[in-house]
């Protein structure tokens, strides 16, 4: 895919800085932010539906402690996994908050309780983008992670098989069609190239700093690495690039900035100093009319 090549904006969640995160709602209005990709982590339901949620639990982004009080596990929490679709449709979900202050994670982002929006699964938010696609002629890819798969695999269910059948259904298959698949899980990767023998574009999700054999080893069955940009340097994307390795580097966020003094300055180190091939941010916007200029 050509756009592989240029620098990308994807949109992290959808236009999460601006609605609650992976709902339709935010992905159609990233979408007319026109990012290169959006974004889906994905877990499964209890009938095997792969949701797109960021974490296994639902009580950080809907009211699940409300509808189903008596659905907690031992440990306290509501696991996506313990829900039939149909149940996962009766949750309201919100903007990301903390369950014991019950305060938002971002204070300035999309108010708590307002509105409507609802979970919905890959099948939903794929036919929503290629149903914008066709409309609007655009050709903007979907960028799918694999969430937890040694969790899955211990409540007896092989979600990298059933994402991949669902992403094949939909004509996603090769790597010049428009999808990345991620995953922190480096077996699980391994397995997705070398058992489940797919040929899609596969980014490496990375938390530690990386050590050169490891990037070599990524070389062996990815095509990318994904790394958080603070634990970077300008020499780890000279040595990815010279494996042959892509940098897409998480997360940009204009309401969490650290030491940088604007956005523009974060995204200038990103793109510039750092010389990432492609960034995950939670302003696609901003991030698509940085690269413009
Ligand atoms: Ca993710």
């Amino acid at each position: 895919m050509e756009s592989k090549s240029t620098k990308i904006v994807i949109a992290h969640r959808g236009a999460s800085g601006y609605l609650p995160e992976h709902t339709l709602a935010s992905k159609a209005m990233a979408y007319a932010m026109q990012p290169d990709f959006l974004e889906q982590d994905l877990v499964l339901s209890k009938d095997d539906i792969p949701i797109v949620i960021h974490d296994i639990y639902l009580e950080t982004v809907t009211d699940v402690i409300e509808k189903f009080p008596d659905r907690k596990r031992a440990d306290g929490r509501y696991y996506v996994i313990d829900f039939t679709y149909h149940e996962l449709l009766e949750l309201q979900v919100s903007e990301r908050f903390d369950t014991k202050t019950k305060k938002p994670i971002y204070k300035n982002r999309f108010p708590l309780d307002k509105s409507t929006f609802k979970l919905n699964s890959l099948q939903d938010e794929i036919e929503l983008i290629q149903g914008l696609n066709k409309s609007t002629g655009n050709n903007i890819g979907i960028y799918p992670e694999i969430k937890d798969p040694a969790f899955h695999l211990k409540e007896g269910k092989d979600i990298s098989k059933i994402v991949l059948e669902t992403l094949s259904s939909y004509g996603y298959k090769n790597k010049n069609d428009a999808c990345i698949l991620q995953c922190f899980d480096v077996e699980e990767l391994k397995r997705i190239r070398k058992e489940l023998h797919s040929k899609l574009f596969l980014v490496q999700l990375t938390e530690a700093e990386d050590s050169s054999s490891s990037l070599q080893s990524y070389t062996d069955y990815a095509d990318g690495v994904g790394p958080w940009y603070k634990q970077i340097s300008p020499e780890y994307i000279v040595e990815a690039h010279d494996l042959g390795l892509t940098v897409h580097a998480f997360t940009f966020r204009a309401d969490d900035l650290g030491e940088f003094e604007s956005f523009d300055a974060l995204l200038n180190y990103g793109f510039n100093t750092l010389d990432l091939d492609g960034i995950f941010t939670d302003f696609p916007d901003k991030a698509v009319q940085f690269l413009k200029k």
